[in-house]
């Protein structure tokens, strides 16, 4: 074990690439045998009357009002599109407007418990709204490393929380490598929501809210991934639910990413890939080179039969404005990637026409300006 100052409290950490467990911490995101990555392990058996959390007093959770959030039924582009039925999980009516406040309300909480005062971390911009508002709702200082390229509206919104915005030129690894450097140089706490076991342990009631939702018996999600928190926090709330005996079988996860920036999906179809400092894409929040978590977003596909798509900037573009006037949803253009990829999906047979699917709609469109959109002239 690295650190035993904490009480004895039902669950620890264990890392993901050679099982060496560690008593939960929020200070080292690093196993110290071998680097990797950390999960959450529970010393009890999950329950299908709710996720479990790693939280010494769970009752005392921050809240904002995240989760629950509904899910409608997307019936013309259903027909469309030649599908059973196609649901939408909004999760972009989340407090701060997208999925992120589920994986925010644990890691804030946790870190609380921590005893955590002022932290770093970086972002391309939902996450880093998400946590300055937990951070500013539990009277914590926030330094908010953001790539100086993200979206006006996603920044100016991490400085409304009154995080430290610090903006990073460069591609999206520049602000975690600049983020890196200042928690060394000021001796803070990395609370990274991507490489901490604790901000996806937030997205597993994503599955609990799902399977009592009227898509509870769907055979496909098919998700915007580039750290994959919502992926990989989802696919364990599925297992927990099958090892409570709630539910037989999970659907299948399928994975979305934009072309310029693919390593999940690269990964999945045995491509060559390699990381272009000069690929852009319009779907920012999955602009993700080298995803620390990428072997349990891999697990999580494979494991669940699903499969990863790459999409273009124009297809995701073409669906955000498709599904803003088609079914009055309006999205940002990471979340559309996800339409663009389920299009293809069912073009290769991967999901079968009279099918059943669900999409969460992962970020609000109201962030992001839309005056440079081609289909747009205004
Ligand atoms: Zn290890």
């Amino acid at each position: 074990m690295q650190t035993r100052s904490q009480p004895p409290s039902g669950f620890h950490l264990k890392c993901v690439a050679c099982a060496t467990p560690c008593a939960s911490t929020v200070r080292e995101l690093a196993c110290e045998v071998c680097g990797g990555v950390f999960e959450v392990e529970y010393d009890y058996a999950p329950s299908a009357l709710g996720q479990r959390l790693p939280l010494v007093r769970p009752h005392e959770k921050l809240t904002l009002g995240e989760g629950n959030t509904p899910v409608i039924e997307l019936k013309r582009l259903a027909a469309e599109l030649g599908l059973g039925r196609l649901w939408a999980k909004l999760e972009q009516i989340a407090p701060t407007g997208s999925f992120k406040d589920r994986g925010s309300a644990v890691l804030m909480s946790v870190a609380v418990e921590h005893g955590v005062r002022e932290f770093v971390e970086d972002s391309s911009g939902n996450a880093g709204a998400s946590l300055s508002a937990f951070a500013a709702s539990a009277g914590l200082k926030a330094h908010v490393f953001a790539p100086a390229s993200a979206s006006p509206g996603k920044l100016q919104q991490i400085s409304v929380f009154g995080a430290e915005l610090h903006t990073v030129a460069g591609p999206r690894q520049a602000a975690t490598d600049a983020a890196r450097a200042y928690v060394k140089e000021r001796g803070l706490v990395y609370l990274s929501h991507y490489h901490s076991p604790f901000f996806s342990e937030g997205m597993k009631a994503f599955a609990y809210e799902a399977t009592r939702s009227p898509a509870a018996n769907v055979r496909h999600i098919v998700m915007p991934v580039g750290n994959g928190s919502l992926l990989i926090g989802a696919s364990r709330g599925y297992d927990e639910l099958r090892q409570a005996s709630a539910i037989e079988v999970g659907p299948k996860f399928h994975c979305v990413q934009a072309e310029a920036v693919r390593p999940l999906v690269a990964v999945l179809n045995g491509e060559d890939w390699q990381f272009d400092r000069a690929g852009r894409t319009v779907a920012s929040g999955i602009a993700v080179s080298k995803p620390p978590r990428i072997e349990q977003a891999i697990d999580a596909v494979r494991g669940t039969g699903g499969s990863g798509v790459a999409v273009s900037d124009d297809a995701t573009l073409a669906w955000q404005i498709r599904l803003a006037r088609q079914e009055g949803v309006f999205c940002e253009p990471t979340s559309a990637a996800a339409f663009a990829g389920l299009e293809k999906l069912i073009l290769s047979g991967a999901i079968k026409h009279g099918e059943d699917v669900l999409v969460p709609i992962t970020g609000s469109g109201l962030k992001e300006p839309l005056q440079a959109h081609p289909a747009l002239h205004i």
